[in-house]
């Protein structure tokens, strides 16, 4: 039996949206230089695809942060688990997630960001599981909207496994409901 349900988004799906995204966000700030955050560790690909799509003058740093809970649900609450090296105080900042599910760990983040005084902030992320979210969180910048599953791959994880697949899939429940 597969370890997945079905694939979401082939690998060519998500290089077009990543050119898209990376098109608007040059839109937006043209003649401004760039703070680009990657979430880690699950927009590690992501990030790495979006700033090279990014004909802008960039700097890119990294945060680790997760929130604890369930294997596949998040909790909100949000670790740290290194933290960002540069000042973002009176800088253009984006932060590049994964996935927004229920919006409370980018809602911690951005809060945590923004006792910081960038000169802007916003989100961009991959995917967008719009119908489960808790917060009013404003995403900016999103490549896809998607139905409630659990995903895996282009970075994203199940216990630390599937973040090198090159698509992304829906990841079958008797992987983790056992
Ligand atoms: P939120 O706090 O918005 O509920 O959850 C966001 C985090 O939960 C993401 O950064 C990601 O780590 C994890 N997450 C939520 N949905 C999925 C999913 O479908 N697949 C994977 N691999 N992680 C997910």
């Amino acid at each position: 039996m597969s370890e997945y349900k079905e694939t979401l988004l082939t690998k060519d799906e998500i290089e077009n949206a990543v050119k898209g995204v990376a098109y608007r966000i040059h839109k937006d700030y043209e003649g401004e230089e760039l703070l680009i955050v990657c979430i880690l560790k699950g927009a590690f690909i992501f990030c790495a695809d979006l700033v090279r799509n990014l004909d802008l003058p960039c700097e890119i740093d990294f945060i680790s942060a997760s929130s604890y809970g369930s294997s596949t649900v998040s909790s909100g609450n949000v670790r740290i688990h290194k933290d960002i090296e540069y000042d973002i105080a009176g800088r253009h900042v984006i932060l590049v997630e994964d996935i927004v599910d229920s919006g409370l760990t980018l809602s911690r983040l951005k809060s945590f960001f923004l006792s910081r005084n960038p000169a802007s902030l916003k989100i961009c992320c991959l995917l967008d599981k719009k119908e489960r979210r808790q917060t009013d969180i404003e995403v900016d910048y999103s490549c896809f909207t998607i139905p409630d599953a659990f995903v895996v791959g282009y970075g994203l994880d199940y216990d630390s496994r599937y973040r090198n697949l090159p698509d992304i899939m829906v990841l079958d429940e008797s992987v983790y409901n056992h």
